[in-house]
């Protein structure tokens, strides 16, 4: 009973971002659960590599190239993945990430942050999650199911301090979130989800230089403090996001719709008091 309700056997995902780190990881986890993936990445090699990671498990995955930021990239894309697979179920928009000009630090004030590294942060995360909900969206519209999972991150609930155009562009991923949960069930559908993971600090490419000093291998002030702040005092591992995602594809959260799930050892509960 228990594992029928988590299994997504027979189901098709397409994870965007999948050539990067959590999503790769993430790709792994849908895949073990039972689904068939269609990786895409702007990187093709990428998200080839960890499409032979699974496949070199013994389950079903595809790499495809696509930009969401360019809908004919997607429109493209989702012709080729329904080529290959015949259908989508599962949407995963995996695809974000910061970059350190849209960040402020002792180099760099809030007054002199340039306008397109705020431009590059807000597209990416934020229409490059709207993008391919349109695309595969309104195949779920037409087929009357579907499911998507967004990535939203703990800056979303209390923003973090110098990430700024991150911080506001994953607030509008929570945000569109909830709005589209229940635009698809009032406009389209009732059988199509929409909810989100908020990764808490995991130690990745893009927050290393954030977390680690490169120079001594220890944690930075700031590091220091997310761990004082997270009530299970470690950094997260990526494999530890794959339980909630499945949770939100599969039936065992067939009610759950338009929430933002934290997996953060506590953080976005601690008032640090
Ligand atoms: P990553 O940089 O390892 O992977 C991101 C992937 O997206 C890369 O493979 C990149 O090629 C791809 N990509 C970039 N631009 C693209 C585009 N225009 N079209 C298609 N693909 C594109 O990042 P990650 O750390 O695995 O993060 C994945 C998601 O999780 C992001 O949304 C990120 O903001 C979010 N997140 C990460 C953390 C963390 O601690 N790493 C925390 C919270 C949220």
């Amino acid at each position: 009973m228990c594992n029928n309700m988590f299994s997504l056997d027979g189901k098709v995902a397409v994870v965007t971002g999948a050539g990067g780190i959590l999503c790769g990881e993430i790709s792994m986890g849908l895949a073990k659960a039972g689904a068939k993936i269609a990786l895409l990445d702007l990187r093709l090699d990428m998200a080839e590599k960890n499409a032979e990671a699974i496949r070199n498990q013994g389950y079903e995955a595809a790499a495809f190239e696509c930009n969401v930021l360019d809908k004919k990239s997607i429109e493209n894309a989702k012709d080729e993945v329904l080529k290959k697979f015949g259908r989508v179920d599962i949407l995963l928009n995996g695809a974000g990430g910061n970059k350190p000009d849209g960040t402020t630090s002792d180099k760099l004030s809030f007054f002199d942050i340039p306008q397109d590294a705020v431009s590059w942060v807000f597209n990416l995360n934020i229409l490059g999650t709207i993008m391919p909900t349109q695309v595969f969206g309104k195949l779920f519209a037409e087929q009357d199911s579907g499911c998507v999972i967004n990535i939203s991150s703990m800056s979303a609930f209390h923003p973090l301090t110098r990430t700024v155009a991150y911080s506001a562009a994953k607030a509008a991923v929570s945000n569109f979130t909830e709005w589209m949960a229940v635009h698809f069930n009032q406009e389209y559908s009732k059988n199509i989800r929409v909810n989100a993971i908020a990764p808490g600090f995991l130690l990745t490419q893009q927050n290393y230089y954030l977390m680690v000093d490169e120079k001594t291998g220890g944690n930075t002030p700031r590091g220091e403090s997310v761990l004082r702040k997270t009530p299970m005092a470690r950094f997260g591992k990526p494999e530890e996001l794959v339980g909630g995602v499945i949770y939100l594809c599969s039936d065992a959260s067939k009610f759950v719709n338009g929430v933002v799930l934290p997996i953060d050892g506590g953080f976005n509960a601690y008032s640090g008091v």
